[in-house]
């Protein structure tokens, strides 16, 4: 049963035996055993609010997806080179969601597959080397991922920026380079300085990588009209722009399906992963025509998992209850008065400076009047919550924001009781006695 081995063993057989680098949340780790909707359950039988998990997006086990592929593991589970509608049938739904332009899918079974996959289209389709990527972006574990991936390369363990990479700084009108409103085109600048730069060394742009909302970041909204600017001085360059819908997509933003619609441009390519299987792994790379038109170069893209029917199936199932349960429109009205709500605890609670996001995915960023970052408040902040049965994330170069991303069938009484609690803690000794 669930409770034959201690958490106490399962931590040592770790520590021995599975990766060193590999982490826990919370001193205390919790084992959960069992997910619904936006609750979690631990061994003991405690309920927990999920406010973390944007990969459970339509619920923790929603009983239509796990039906999905129960019945069609049951029946055949095979790759891409039998014929299958599964396969035609999600790449379907995706499309409808998409504008004309993004017309071709490729699948795989992670956000990081799917954005090795898109700097290798760059690559194939420019014949250029040379990536430009955001401070502090995160796109992913593999070599060619961390290789564009600030928050890796210049955190603990990184050796820097490799030579084909080059980093803008992050467009945070809060606390970064540029502050307030109107910075979109400082930002942009920046952008094109680092362009620059490559034509300098006498080569040219392959790609630009940016999520629509930075998340490892910090949840950083991009300022008003940086990306149609970036896009612009990218494209003038020769370059392809790859949205990073990984965290963001499926309805997340409420507004709009996907990050980008955000911004009113039409990235050449998107890559998708973590809502798509809700738990199940599975990614995809939507382009346009031309760029897979180049990419299909003759070398055949295989791949033994990505797009196999039961994967198929699940996505499809995740895509249809977004639309059926309308949970793009709910985050939309959940995630604005929540929002709303943050806000009105920022002007209680001066050491929220910031409340931003869009849609179901949200963060409050804590600093003290000097604006200097508050790491071990937000920390505290989050492990308190945890002990009041809400578990919540934080994240940012500087430790010190909230992250509020949770199931999107999040509702409304949740979203009182979350804020309840932060108001609750904000009063407490340890929060005001800095
Ligand atoms: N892109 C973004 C923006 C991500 O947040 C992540 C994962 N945190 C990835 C890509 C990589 O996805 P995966 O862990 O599924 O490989």
């Amino acid at each position: 049963s669930n409770t034959s081995i201690s958490n106490g063993e399962i931590i040592a057989y770790r520590k021995q035996h599975l990766g060193k680098s590999l982490s826990l949340q919370y001193k205390i780790p919790i084992k959960m055993v069992r997910g619904a909707g936006q609750y979690l359950l631990d061994q003991f039988g405690r309920k927990y609010l999920d406010t973390v998990n944007n990969v459970a997006h339509v619920g923790h086990e929603h009983p239509d997806v796990v039906k999905a592929g129960q019945e069609q593991m049951a029946l055949i589970n095979t790759n891409t080179r039998y014929l299958h509608e599964n396969i035609n049938n999600l790449a379907k739904e995706l499309l409808k969601t998409l504008p004309p332009e993004l017309s071709v899918v490729h699948f795989v079974n992670s956000g990081s597959e799917a954005n090795e996959l898109a700097i290798r289209m760059v690559k194939v389709v420019t014949g250029e080397q040379d990536i430009l990527a955001s401070e502090v972006g995160y796109h992913g574990n593999t070599n060619i991922c961390i290789d564009i991936s600030s928050y890796k390369f210049d955190g603990k363990g990184g050796k820097g920026a490799p030579e084909h990479t080059h980093i803008f700084p992050l467009p945070d009108a809060f606390r970064g380079k540029y502050r307030g409103k109107n910075t979109g085109e400082l930002y942009a600048q920046e952008v094109q300085k680092q362009i620059d730069l490559i034509h300098a060394k006498g080569r040219k742009v392959g790609g630009f990588i940016i999520e629509p909302i930075i998340s490892c970041g910090g949840q950083i909204d991009l300022p008003i009209g940086f990306l149609e600017l970036a896009y612009k001085h990218v494209r003038a360059a020769g370059g392809l722009c790859i949205s990073d819908e990984v965290q963001v997509g499926c309805g997340r933003m409420g507004k709009a399906f996907w990050g980008f619609e955000l911004h009113g441009v039409v990235p050449d390519i998107i890559t998708i992963g973590k809502p798509l299987g809700n738990g199940h792994p599975l990614a995809a790379v939507i382009c346009t025509k031309e760029v897979a038109k180049k990419f299909a170069n003759g070398m055949e893209f295989f791949n033994t998992f990505g797009g196999n029917p039961v994967s198929c199936a699940i996505g499809t199932e995740v895509i249809r209850v977004v639309k059926r349960e309308k949970l793009q429109e709910h985050a939309l009205k959940v995630g604005e008065s929540l929002k709303l709500e943050l806000k009105k605890l920022s002007v209680d609670f001066p050491i929220i400076g910031d409340v931003r996001g869009e849609g179901l995915f949200l963060g409050i960023e804590l600093v003290d009047a000097a604006m200097n970052p508050l790491a071990e408040q937000t920390d505290y902040l989050a492990n308190r919550m945890k002990e009041h049965g809400i578990l919540m994330s934080t994240d940012g170069p500087d430790h010190n924001v909230l992250k509020i991303k949770p199931p999107m069938v999040f509702t409304q009484e949740n979203a009182i009781e979350l804020v309840y609690y932060l108001r609750k803690i904000l009063a407490e000794d340890f929060m005001v006695s800095f």
